[in-house]
């Protein structure tokens, strides 16, 4: 879940994700990998599987292990050196797609917050994104 969520979030091509999955894991079947990688974790499916986007910010990381204890980055920031990269992603797709789902009432939960975001807070996390997929998402 957390690699397909960063793959997502990173915008990175469902099928080059997919052949990452299928080189690296033994268990990457085809049945797994149609289900769980393309439909439920990339959401590449066009809706077959999933109804929505499962994506997540670094919060619910945080609550379902406790990877966040020993990282570097500070789940609860969300802009700055600090700042979870999963949150600043995150953020970035929710205004990158913002049309897409709001027009889908599954996703409606998930875009609530984009209204109290400030115009400089979008363009913030907007910025602090690019940076981010430039040095690390070839
Ligand atoms: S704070 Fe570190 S361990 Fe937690 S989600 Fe962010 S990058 Fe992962």
């Amino acid at each position: 879940m957390v690699l397909s969520n960063f793959f997502m979030l990173a915008g990175v091509n469902p099928q080059a994700a997919t052949r990452w999955f299928s080189a690296l894991y033994v268990d990457a079947y085809d049945w797994v990998m149609q289900t769980n990688v393309v439909g439920m974790g990339l959401n590449a499916d066009g809706g077959i599987i999933a109804t929505k986007p499962y994506i997540a910010s670094a919060n619910y990381i945080n609550k379902m292990g406790d990877a966040c204890g020993g990282c570097r980055f500070n789940p609860k920031q969300r802009t700055g050196a600090d700042a979870c990269p999963f949150n600043t992603l995150y953020w970035n797709f929710l205004i990158t797609h913002e049309a897409r789902l709001r027009a889908n009432p599954r996703s409606g939960p998930a875009v609530l917050g984009l209204k109290h975001l400030s115009a400089d807070e979008r363009v913030q996390f907007q910025a602090e994104a690019a940076a981010f997929l430039e040095e690390y998402v070839p």
